[in-house]
């Protein structure tokens, strides 16, 4: 079986604009994130830290 499809999503969460490979991803309630603090919902305010995304929802 050959199965090196590489699926990539955008992080579930609204003002996120990184975008991951679902085989890296945080996996939450069926949704892929690109980090915790994204899978959290931002519980400190702080961003994911990814350059260049500006998200802290
Ligand atoms: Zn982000
Ligand atoms: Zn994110
Ligand atoms: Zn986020």
């Amino acid at each position: 079986m050959t199965s090196a499809t590489v699926t990539q999503v955008k992080c579930a969460c609204p003002s996120c604009v990184c975008i991951v490979s679902i085989s890296d991803a945080i996996q939450k309630a069926g949704k892929y994130y690109c980090s915790d603090i994204c899978a959290d919902g931002h519980p400190t305010g702080s961003g994911c830290s990814h350059h260049g995304c500006e998200c802290h929802a």
